[in-house]
């Protein structure tokens, strides 16, 4: 198989050794990739978000399957330039990435697939936004109704707070506040056909103990050892079936990586968001596990046969990964600072570039993440700290407590 793999972040660095490492890959490039995808893949320039531009690079290089990463491009429809080329696209069409596009089509659809999830308006106005907010009370979600990189919600409990937000942002959807620890489930699917990955649990805030603001994810580690033993087979039933059924009956099927993004509450496990494409950094965890050859796994979501590919193997452990962010992150990033220590296997690529004297320097806010396994997450933890501290990055923000509560024990369902 030849593959094309859009996107340039840690996630598409994860997805690329995942992809390299499958033996059905006999050819594997990148566009735009980074300096890490570049030890796996060729790199090929392309702007992402151009449709044709995409569909005639994968046209160029004979591609047999393209793999996108990023919700941009897919929200822009470059699955389906692709697709109009006779080519393999692992990604849904523009319609269904509105799943993730729009706050306001998510919860559309899930009202109309019964699927549980907050209570919410959708308000354009501030006169509405008002009256939503006290009709839920506090604490207050505000959600701006666009493609926002993870940071376009606020919760918070001050009421003044929520409406700064909601004016910021125009069309907001006011949602009910979820309590319960979150968990991300991704499911490769066709379409009909849905496969489940390894459920898997990302920390959404910079600072340790939860603390400060929003960013696109600081680490994750899986399996989570205390989440209910029925959870995947509940949120399919309850969730991924009806929506993937509510998806076909609007003749929009979904078919790629829908990620469920889940408050396990006192009620059961309700929605929070939905995804179209794979988590940052949550994927880096979930591949690290995953025993199945990725490039065949995407390939049958791809052409509509995951109802013949076998099950998905696992391996054993745990696995975990830290995200490392540059100086001031997520305010206006600090970049072009020297990286060291990124050699190693298990550090995975993110914002970083070569300047002219072709040394490694930061160039995003998230700059690399380090993943490692091990035998149960005590020791994958270790493993990953001990990677992390060997990375040297001036002004470098990383958390000192991804997965200490689950090792502590101190999830309480
Ligand atoms: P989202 O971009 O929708 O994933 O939201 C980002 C983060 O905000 C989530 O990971 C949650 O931590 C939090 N959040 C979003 N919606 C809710 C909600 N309804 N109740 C509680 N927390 C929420």
């Amino acid at each position: 198989m030849r593959v094309l793999l859009i996107g340039s972040g840690g996630r598409e660095h994860a997805l690329a050794v995942g992809l390299s490492a499958d033996p059905s890959v006999d050819f594997l490039a990148a566009a735009p990739g980074n300096p890490g995808i570049a030890q796996v893949a060729e790199l090929h320039e392309v702007k992402v978000t151009d449709p044709a531009a995409v569909a005639a690079l994968a046209v160029e290089l004979s591609a047999d399957l393209v793999v996108v990463g990023p919700e941009a491009p897919l929200v822009a429809g470059v699955a389906d330039a692709v697709r109009a080329k006779g080519i393999a696209c692992f990604g849904p069409s523009a319609a269904a990435a509105r799943l993730e596009g729009s706050k306001t089509f998510a919860k559309e659809v899930m009202t109309a697939a019964g699927v549980p999830t907050a209570r919410s308006f959708a308000c354009s106005d501030m006169e509405a936004v008002r009256a939503a907010l006290t009709e839920l009370g506090a604490p207050y979600v505000v959600k701006n109704d666009g493609l926002a990189a993870g940071k376009g919600v606020v919760v918070t409990d001050d009421l003044d707070e929520a409406l700064i937000h909601a004016e910021a942002c125009g069309t907001v959807v006011i949602e009910e506040y979820l309590s319960g620890p979150e968990v991300s489930l991704f499911v490769v699917t066709d379409g009909t056909a849905a496969a489940p990955l390894m459920p898997a649990q990302d920390f959404k805030r910079l600072a340790d103990g939860d603390e400060g603001p929003n960013t696109g994810g600081m680490g994750a580690y899986a399996p989570l050892d205390w989440a209910p033993a029925d959870l995947t087979e509940r949120v399919l039933r309850e969730t991924v079936e009806p929506t993937l059924a509510e998806m076909r009956k609007r003749g929009t099927p979904f078919a790629g990586l829908l990620y469920v993004g889940l408050a396990l509450t006192p009620d059961g496990p309700k929605v929070i968001e939905f995804n179209a494409r794979f988590g940052d950094p949550e994927t880096q965890v979930v591949l690290e596990l995953l025993g199945t050859p990725l490039a065949g796994l995407l390939n049958a979501a791809a052409t509509g046969t995951l109802a013949e590919h076998g099950p998905l193997r696992w391996k054993d452990g745990s696995a975990i990964t830290i995200v490392v962010a540059s100086h001031n992150y997520p305010g206006v990033p600090r970049t072009g600072d020297v990286i060291e220590g990124a050699e190693r296997p298990g550090v995975i690529h993110a914002g970083t570039a070569r300047n002219a004297d072709g040394a490694l320097v930061s160039a995003g806010g998230r700059v690399l993440s380090v993943t490692a396994a091990g035998a149960d997450l005590p020791a994958a933890r270790a493993a990953a700290y001990a990677l992390v501290e060997g990375v040297r990055l001036d002004g470098a923000q990383y958390r000192t407590d991804i997965a200490l509560r689950a090792v502590e024990g101190r999830i309480t369902l």
